[in-house]
C-alpha cells in the first residue's frame, strides 16, 4: 500500500503517555498512549468498502492484498503509522464514569489527503491502556453491525464514521451476549474505521476533570485548527474562537439529531464518550432503526429501565451531552453566557431543522404544524412502520380510490385497527392532500421530494440479524446483497423488495433484531 502517506499531527503535537504497552493506567499531563495491536493467527477479509477504500485512494487489488490483510487484521504496521490509543472520560446513562479511553480502538494513523486527512482505527485490536478489566477485543456480530451501519448512514447522508474492511481474526472471543450468564465464544473480527477525527466530547471533559488547563487549550486549539480551520483566527481573541467553535459543534449536533430523527435511527448509547466533535455518528453499538414508529422505543436492553436514549429524547440528550462539554470548556472562555447561548441556540437550531425535514418528508412546500402534529399522533395509534409509512404516503395522490388500502401494508396489525381510527387516518389524508394543493404543491413534485428525503431502505434490525447469523455460519453472500441495495437507499430497486418489508413477526421480541445489549 504504497499510495498511503501519512502525517500524524495528533501524535506530532500532543503530548503521549511515557509508557507504551496495554498496561492499564490513569494518564495524567498526556492525551494518549502508543500500543500495538494484538496479532491475530489467522485473519480473513470478509469485505472491505470500495467506496470507502476510494477515499484513501486504495485500489481493489490493494485492499485484496495480503498486507492490506496483515495491515487492518493488527498484525503489521507500514512505514509512518504511529499506533496509539486515546485518552477520555465521559458521562455515562448520566453519571461522570472517570477515564474510559480507547478501550478497543486503536488509532494507526493519519493518512494525508492533499489538504484533507483521515485517521486509521481498528477497533477490537486488542487491549490498551483503557481497556480496564475487558479484553479490547471485538466479536464478528457487533463488528458486522458496525461495518453495515456505518457505510449505510453514510449512503443515507447522514454523517458518520465510516467503514473500511471487516476481518475476521481467526481466535475466538467469550462473550455473554445477554447477560444471562451463558457466555460462548463467538468469532473474532477488527474493523478499520475511518474518519477525520475520533475526538469525542469526552475527551474535553477528561482534561478539565484532571484540571490539566493548559493541556485542555493546547487540545482545544489543535481540533479546531486541524478540524474547523474556518474558525481558526476568524474571531479578534482566543475566547471568540472557542465560542464560535463551540456554537459550531453545537450546530452540527443538532444537525445530526435532525438526520437521526428523519431516518427513523435510534443510536442507544448517547453516552458523552460516544459523541464526536466533528458532527458524525460514531460508535455502532446497540443501536436500533424504528420499524413501529415509536418515540419510546429504544434497543438497548441495558437501558430498558430508564430509556435514557429511546428515539424521541435523542435531541433532548443531544443538547443535555452539549451542557458537559460546555462545563468541560468553560475555564477556557471564563464566562457562562455565551456558552448557554449557544445551547438555546442549539434548541433553536434543532427545531428549525426538524420543521423542515418534516416539510420534506411530507413533500410539502412550507410546514404544517397542524398537520405534522397530528401525523405523529396517529402513528402511535397503531403500530406504523415508519419507513414504509412515509413511501407509501408519496404514492398518494387526490385520485387514489381508497387511500387507506394503499397504506394497508404499513400497519403491522391492521385488523386491530377500529374503524374509528380507520377515519381518523381518512381525515388526515384528506386534510394532507388539501393542504398540499393549497400550498400549490403537484402529486409529482410532492413524491420527488419525499422519496428524496425518506429512505426505502435501511438497515432493518431483523436484516443485519439474517446477515449475522449467515455470517456466523461461514456465508457472507447476504452481507453483500444487504450492502448493496443499502447503497442506494432512495431509489426502487426491484430486486431487492424483499430488503424493503416489514419486521416478520419472528423478529418480534428476538434478541439481536429488538433487543440488544452493550455486550459486544
Ligand atoms: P461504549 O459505550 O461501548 O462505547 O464503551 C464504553 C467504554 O468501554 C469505552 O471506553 C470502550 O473503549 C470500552 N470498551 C467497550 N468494550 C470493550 C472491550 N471489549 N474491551 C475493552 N474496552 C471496551
Ligand atoms: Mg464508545
Amino acid at each position: 500500500m504504497k499510495s498511503l502517506n501519512f502525517d500524524n499531527q495528533f501524535t506530532a503535537q500532543m503530548p503521549a503517555d511515557a509508557d507504551t504497552g496495554s498496561q492499564r493506567k490513569q494518564l495524567k499531563n498526556a492525551l494518549f498512549a502508543r500500543v500495538n495491536p494484538t496479532p491475530v493467527s489467522a485473519p480473513t477479509l470478509i469485505h472491505y468498502s470500495e467506496d470507502a477504500a476510494q477515499l484513501l485512494g486504495l485500489s481493489a487489488e490493494e485492499c485484496t492484498s495480503d498486507e492490506f490483510l496483515q495491515v487492518f487484521a493488527g498484525n503489521k504496521q507500514i512505514a509512518g503509522m504511529d499506533a496509539h490509543a486515546t485518552c477520555y472520560g465521559g458521562h455515562q446513562f448520566g453519571n461522570w464514569a472517570g477515564q474510559l479511553g480507547d478501550g478497543r480502538a486503536i488509532n494507526l494513523g493519519e493518512v494525508e489527503l492533499g489538504g484533507t486527512h483521515l485517521m486509521l482505527q481498528l477497533k477490537g485490536a486488542g487491549p490498551t491502556p483503557f481497556s480496564r478489566t475487558a479484553d479490547g477485543l471485538a466479536v464478528l456480530r457487533s463488528s458486522l453491525r458496525e461495518y453495515l451501519c456505518s457505510e449505510a448512514m453514510y449512503y443515507l447522508g447522514v454523517p458518520t464514521t465510516r467503514a473500511l474492511s471487516l476481518i475476521t481474526t481467526g481466535e475466538d472471543v467469550v462473550r455473554d451476549m445477554l447477560y444471562d450468564g451463558n457466555a460462548a465464544p463467538e468469532k473474532g473480527a477488527v474493523v478499520c474505521r475511518l474518519s477525520s477525527s475520533f475526538v469525542r466530547f469526552g475527551h474535553f471533559q477528561m482534561l478539565a476533570a484532571r484540571q490539566e488547563l493548559a493541556l485542555l487549550k493546547a487540545f482545544t486549539d489543535f481540533v479546531i485548527q486541524r478540524e474547523f480551520p474556518a474558525l481558526d483566527n476568524l474571531a479578534a481573541d482566543a475566547k471568540g474562537t472557542y465560542i464560535a467553535w463551540f456554537e459550531e459543534v453545537c450546530h452540527r449536533t443538532a444537525d445530526l439529531m435532525v438526520h437521526w430523527m428523519r431516518v427513523g435511527f435510534v443510536h442507544g448509547v448517547m453516552n458523552t464518550d460516544n459523541m464526536s466533535i466533528i458532527g458524525e455518528t460514531i460508535d455502532y453499538g446497540p443501536y436500533g432503526w424504528l420499524e413501529g414508529f415509536d418515540p419510546n422505543w429504544t434497543p438497548n436492553t441495558t437501558d430498558a429501565g430508564q430509556r435514557r436514549y429511546r428515539y424521541g429524547q435523542q435531541p433532548a440528550i443531544g443538547q443535555w451531552n452539549l451542557m458537559q462539554l460546555a462545563n468541560a470548556i468553560l475555564p477556557l472562555i471564563e464566562d457562562s453566557k455565551p456558552l448557554e447561548d449557544a445551547l438555546t441556540a442549539y434548541v433553536t437550531r434543532y427545531e428549525a431543522g426538524w420543521q423542515k425535514t418534516m416539510t420534506a418528508k411530507l413533500g410539502l412546500r412550507a410546514y404544517d404544524k397542524d398537520l405534522t402534529d397530528r401525523l405523529l399522533t396517529l402513528l402511535t395509534v397503531s403500530e406504523t412502520d415508519m419507513t414504509l409509512f412515509f413511501r407509501a404516503l408519496a404514492g398518494i395522490a387526490e385520485d387514489t380510490p381508497q387511500p387507506f388500502t394503499t397504506l394497508a401494508h404499513c400497519y403491522y396489525t391492521p385488523e386491530l385497527l377500529s374503524d374509528a381510527d380507520k377515519a381518523q387516518i381518512e381525515t388526515w389524508l384528506a386534510d394532507y392532500l388539501k393542504a398540499a394543493k393549497a400550498q400549490g404543491q403537484s402529486d409529482e413534485d410532492r413524491a420527488v421530494l419525499m422519496n428524496q428525503t425518506n429512505p426505502k431502505y435501511v438497515l432493518r434490525n431483523y436484516l443485519s440479524q439474517i446477515a449475522i447469523d449467515s455470517a456466523e455460519a461461514g456465508d457472507y453472500s447476504k452481507v453483500d446483497e444487504l450492502l448493496n441495495a443499502l447503497k442506494n437507499p432512495y431509489d426502487e430497486q426491484p430486486e431487492y423488495e424483499h430488503l424493503a418489508e416489514k419486521r416478520p413477526e419472528w423478529a418480534r421480541n428476538k434478541a439481536g433484531c429488538s433487543m440488544l445489549s452493550c455486550s459486544s
